[in-house]
């Protein structure tokens, strides 16, 4: 059992899904990362280039929606989630589906960060309107706004459902997690020295 207060962002499950100890470096322990200054900078100019964007609405003809709604708020005691979706979107068929702008080039591939953020997105569109939410909209901005569709499977919900657990039992049991399995990343981590 958790406490409702506990709730957790999608950028939290993303430090999670780069390596577990993050979070209990973090949450636990209460050490922050030494980037988080430089981080929190380069988070503000995001933010300011991302209102500009969604302003001009750059996507009305690319996806077929009805209306949208931009830099939307939602909470979710439930599943202990919470975040600010770029444009919550009310599609024709009557499903509703998140839009996330991406500050990066699409690679080719979906990575499993953007998935699994569009998915928790989801998650809290669906909950919070009490409308189906099968698929999300990736735009990348620095491939000329190209818009990608993500569908949403039952196993992508259990997947976002697991993760929250396991990180709702770092912070609130203050369960101390393996390792990540891609070692290299340890190579330049800032807690490489107190990571035993
Ligand atoms: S040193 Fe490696 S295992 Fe430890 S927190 Fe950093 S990335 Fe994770």
């Amino acid at each position: 059992m958790f406490e409702n207060a506990i709730s957790i962002t999608p950028s939290e499950v993303i430090e999670y899904l780069f390596c577990p100890r993050f979070t209990y470096f973090m949450n636990c322990l209460d050490i922050p990362q030494h980037e988080e200054k430089r981080y929190k900078v380069l988070k503000g100019r995001e933010l300011h280039e991302r209102r500009a964007v969604i302003n001009k609405g750059y996507l009305r003809k690319k996806i077929d929606c009805t209306n949208k709604e931009s830099l939307v708020y939602l909470n979710s005691d439930n599943h202990h989630i919470r975040g600010i979706i770029d444009e919550v979107l009310y599609l024709v068929d009557g499903t509703m589906a998140p839009l996330d702008y991406k500050f990066a080039e699409y690679k080719e591939y979906l990575y499993r960060t953007h998935r699994i953020q569009s998915v928790l997105y989801g998650i809290l569109i669906r909950e919070n309107y009490q409308r189906e939410v099968k698929k999300g909209y990736l735009c990348y901005i620095r491939s000329n706004y190209l818009v990608k569709e993500v569908q949403f499977e039952q196993k992508n919900f259990d997947e976002a459902y697991q993760t929250i657990n396991e990180i709702l039992k770092i912070i609130g049991d203050g369960y101390y997690p393996k390792k990540t399995g891609y070692r290299v990343r340890c190579i330049d981590c800032c807690y490489k020295n107190i990571c035993v």
